[in-house]
């Protein structure tokens, strides 16, 4: 019998997954036996992660250099998984940045940045995937939104904007693609402890753990379980929605 959420032969894509969330998502789908691309901005640092989760899990694990905002790249990115493994199964779009602001002081830039790599970058990503998914007939995406974007979160218009869009993006890809038993669904990380959101004052870290039924921060594996939950044959029935993995701050 296989073995329950098994990943077994499975070929998966994390975008910023050199660290953070992203590279807990990537040990993890790892661990259920996935082959792994690693792709970040930073070439050393993905390689030392993809290095990092080969030796742990013995399964394969390569680092690829990519910015998610730009098309060409994650075209090439694509290609070279391609190449390399014959094959993408899932696709997590996790690579995100905060440039936080009140609008009447947000530059044009900075909303531009994070809505191209936040939100642009998933599309450029799916994108890029969906034909081979597609061929295929099989596909997982999975995309990182987030607390705000469900709420709002005053500072945040640019990041908070992306990541509603990501919510819209899911379920519009979901019924694009279902026929072709392609998910697309979305995870919605809650307060989460990374580099993220260390430097953060603690007026506000408090205010978010007085916010959380569970009474504490969420770690990157509680992200990383929720995904490889999305990412395995035992949810194919699911798609278009968002899991909310927040300790309850949102319900
Ligand atoms: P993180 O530690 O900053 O990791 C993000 C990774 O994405 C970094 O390795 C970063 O590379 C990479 N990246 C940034 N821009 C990129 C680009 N253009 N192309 C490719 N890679 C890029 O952040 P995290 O906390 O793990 O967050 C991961 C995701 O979860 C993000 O989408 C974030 O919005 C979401 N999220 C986080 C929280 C939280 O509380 N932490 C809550 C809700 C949602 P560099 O190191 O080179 O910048």
């Amino acid at each position: 019998m296989t073995e329950f959420l098994s990943l077994d032969g499975r070929v998966a894509i994390i975008t910023g997954g050199a660290r953070g969330i992203g590279k807990a998502i990537a040990e993890t789908l790892a661990q259920r036996g996935a082959n792994i691309v690693v792709v970040d901005l930073r070439k050393e640092l993905a390689e030392e992660t993809a290095n990092e989760i080969a030796a742990k899990t013995g399964r394969e694990a390569i680092a690829l250099e990519a910015d998610v905002s730009n098309q060409e790249s994650v075209k090439a990115m694509i290609k070279a998984a391609l190449e390399k493994f014959g094959k993408v199964d899932i696709l997590v779009n996790n690579a995100g940045i905060t440039r936080d602001g009140l609008i009447m002081r947000m530059k044009e830039s900075d909303w531009d940045m994070v809505l191209d790599i936040n939100l642009k970058g998933a599309f450029n990503c799916a994108q890029a995937i969906v034909r081979p998914m597609m061929k295929q007939q099989y596909g997982r995406i999975i995309n990182i939104s987030s607390v705000s974007g469900v709420t709002g979160q005053a500072g945040q218009t640019n990041y908070s904007s992306s990541k509603a869009g990501l919510i819209g993006l899911t379920k519009a890809l979901a019924k694009e693609v279902g026929s072709r038993n392609i998910t697309v669904n979305a995870v919605a990380p809650g307060f989460i402890e990374t580099v993220l959101t260390v430097d953060l004052p603690e007026e506000i870290k408090d205010f978010s753990i007085k916010m959380t039924p569970l009474g504490r921060f969420g770690v990157p594996q509680d992200i990383a379980n929720a995904v490889a939950f999305l990412a395995a044959d035992e949810s194919s029935f699911i798609t278009g929605v968002t899991l909310h993995v927040d300790g309850g701050m949102v319900m």
